[in-house]
């Protein structure tokens, strides 16, 4: 963070002359806010006032709200998401948060209602949600969405917090399932278990985190095998939850093939 604003004093003296009339900014730095994440633009907004204007007037800067740990996922309320979604000006696409626990179904409504295009969700651990006031929330936005031609959510990430039953899982499965063109689980990149489990919710295409494992019929996270030797016997073949199939939290193999 402080080598960033630094760059601008070592830009050469005739490009810092003509975008000083614009920002006081040199423009590789501008661009390089769309790669910070939200702990870094709310540092760079208190930096100074040009950055901040900065910061403040591009709401694309704020289409991917991650708040994946702490700090800010244990601090984070309600009125703090609202103003950050509020930063977004409708444009919010990707909305990640994990185990932000303060967070109410209640808070998320009122962010989904100014989030018209919001298309990925991701709530695994965000334990005051309740999975019938998600679905509740889901619904509305689905169809407040749908008169105004928005496509609604795409993903949904839910980890491992909720006690889904079989109806809610439809409930989820059909308001996700309009934005799939038969699309089926298979196509979709093979998920390993590790410890370090992935929550971004950018980098998954599934539309969902759960599903009903092959062996036991539950409502779980399922894995694929890595190992070459189950690989080679079929997709299908070593694929289940954590609980029907014990793998290794290194490298995701099955116990029989880890050594
Ligand atoms: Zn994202
Ligand atoms: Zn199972
Ligand atoms: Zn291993
Ligand atoms: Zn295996």
């Amino acid at each position: 963070m402080d080598e960033e604003p630094s760059a601008s004093e070592e830009a050469p003296a005739a490009r810092e002359e003509e975008e000083a009339a614009s920002s006081g900014h040199h423009e590789g730095l501008l661009f390089s806010l769309r790669y910070l994440g939200v702990w870094d633009l709310l540092a760079v907004e208190r930096v100074c006032r040009s950055l901040r204007f900065a910061v403040q007037s591009d709401s694309l800067l704020w289409k991917c709200i991650h708040i994946d740990g702490p700090p800010l996922s244990e601090r984070i309320t309600d009125e703090a998401l609202l103003r950050l979604a509020q930063k977004a000006q409708g444009w919010l696409q990707c909305l990640s948060l994990v185990d932000c626990s303060k967070i109410t179904d209640d808070g998320l409504r009122r962010v989904l209602e100014i989030s018209p295009r919001l298309q990925k969700l991701s709530v695994s651990g965000c334990r005051r949600l309740s999975i019938e006031g998600l679905i509740h929330n889901l619904k509305a936005f689905e169809s407040s969405g749908l008169s105004s031609g928005f496509t609604g959510i795409k993903q949904l990430k839910l980890g491992r917090l909720f006690s889904l039953l079989p109806e809610h899982y439809e409930d989820l499965r059909s308001l996700l399932g309009r934005n799939e063109v038969g699309c089926q689980p298979i196509a979709s990149k093979p998920q390993f278990y590790h410890c370090g489990v992935s929550s971004l919710a950018c980098d998954d295409d599934r539309a969902i985190d759960i599903e009903i494992c092959p062996e036991c019929q539950n409502l779980k996270f399922v894995y694929d095998c890595p190992s070459e030797s189950c690989r080679a016997k079929g997709l299908d073949h070593c694929r289940a939850c954590d609980s029907c199939i014990i793998r290794c939290s290194q490298c995701g193999r099955c116990m029989k093939d880890c050594r």
